[in-house]
């Protein structure tokens, strides 16, 4: 048995902005959870990142400690190719961070292009918290890090320097693909990460070392508020996983925000903003987007434009891996 509850609304906004054929069918939108507390993370480390953000939401803790407790474990996994330490480089063979966290109240922090510095998500929340900014970039960051006592590391493993090798070696051609991780190890891009706590507030992070082989000094859309995260703490928050450079030309995360603002469903707010990608890229057949959102009621849900996006659910009584549905496929 399980107090899940689960919702068909019909939507009531948005709707006439769809752009490909097959759309009709969606005047209804699927919507999942409604349970306090909650936290919806991407991709499969998002179930240890969950698992973490849940010790602290379970004991009534604050959700912005419980994004960045979640957010810190793929930071510290090797075996995680994405993010953090063990994260792929650049062209160069560097690996460089991008990492963003919001709060209930729509404060923002976030560090783009961080080296040597593993808790990329920690250094956002401190500019959050600790300066007048909302975004430091590549040395400031990493100074600013480490003038706060975070600990300089290379963050570049054995297994990913190999990686970055054998790249070079097969004519280092950069191709922004779906899922590049997918092919090496089956582990994939940013977590985005987002918690509701029993007291209703709302926060989100990302944190990711960006697309593989990327051009040394590349920025992608998970630092950056309204890309790759946007959270308004009085209707709901979003997170982007994917090809950033499509992700940032739309603020999808600040989209899915506002159309669930005027009426639709966390999926279908997701949907939308695929669709709002789709129509402007005729090559939107080579890459990935997904789009993971949560509602400050605890409404969740998702939608990818290929096939494979899976995101991660934890409330007081459901704990699971979801696949996401997507255009393609
Ligand atoms: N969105 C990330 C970036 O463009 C990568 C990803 O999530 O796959 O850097």
């Amino acid at each position: 048995m399980t107090s899940r509850r689960t919702f068909i609304t019909m939507a009531t906004a948005g709707l006439g902005g769809a752009v490909l054929p097959g759309n009709s069918g969606w005047a209804r939108g699927f919507q999942e959870g409604g349970e306090l507390p909650a936290v919806v993370s991407t991709w499969n480390f998002g179930m240890a990142a969950n698992e973490a953000a849940w010790k602290i939401l379970g004991s009534g803790g604050y959700a912005l400690d419980g994004v960045e407790a979640g957010a810190r474990i793929p930071e510290d996994d090797p075996a995680v190719i994405s993010v953090g330490y063990g994260g792929l480089p650049d062209d160069r063979g560097k690996v460089t961070l991008d990492a963003c966290i919001m709060d209930e109240k729509g404060n923002a922090g976030a560090v783009a292009c961080l080296e040597e510095i593993r808790h990329a998500v920690s250094v956002a929340r401190m500019v959050m918290e600790k300066t007048p900014h909302v975004m430091l970039t590549g040395r400031g960051a990493r100074d600013f890090a480490l003038s706060r006592g975070f600990k300089r590391e290379n963050l570049l493993t054995p297994a990913a320097k190999a990686a970055w090798k054998r790249w070079k070696k097969a004519g280092a051609h950069f191709k922004p693909v779906i899922n590049i991780e997918n092919e090496i190890l089956q582990n994939h891009d940013t977590i985005g990460i987002l918690a509701l706590d029993r007291q209703g507030r709302l926060c989100g992070a990302t944190t990711t070392s960006g697309m593989a082989f990327k051009m040394h000094g590349r920025v992608g859309d998970s630092p950056i508020a309204g890309a790759g995260l946007f959270v308004d703490g009085r209707i709901g928050g979003a997170v982007a996983t994917g090809s950033g450079e499509l992700v940032m030309k739309t603020l999808g995360s600040f989209l899915v925000v506002e159309l669930m603002h005027k009426g639709l469903s966390p999926e279908e707010a997701c949907r939308e903003a695929v669709m709002r990608i789709v129509s402007t890229n005729p090559g939107y057949r080579d890459h990935q987007i997904g789009y993971l959102a949560l509602k400050n009621n605890g409404l969740y849900g998702a939608y990818s434009l290929q096939p494979g996006f899976d995101y991660a659910v934890r409330t007081p009584s459901y704990n699971r891996l979801l696949t996401a549905r997507s255009l393609l496929g």
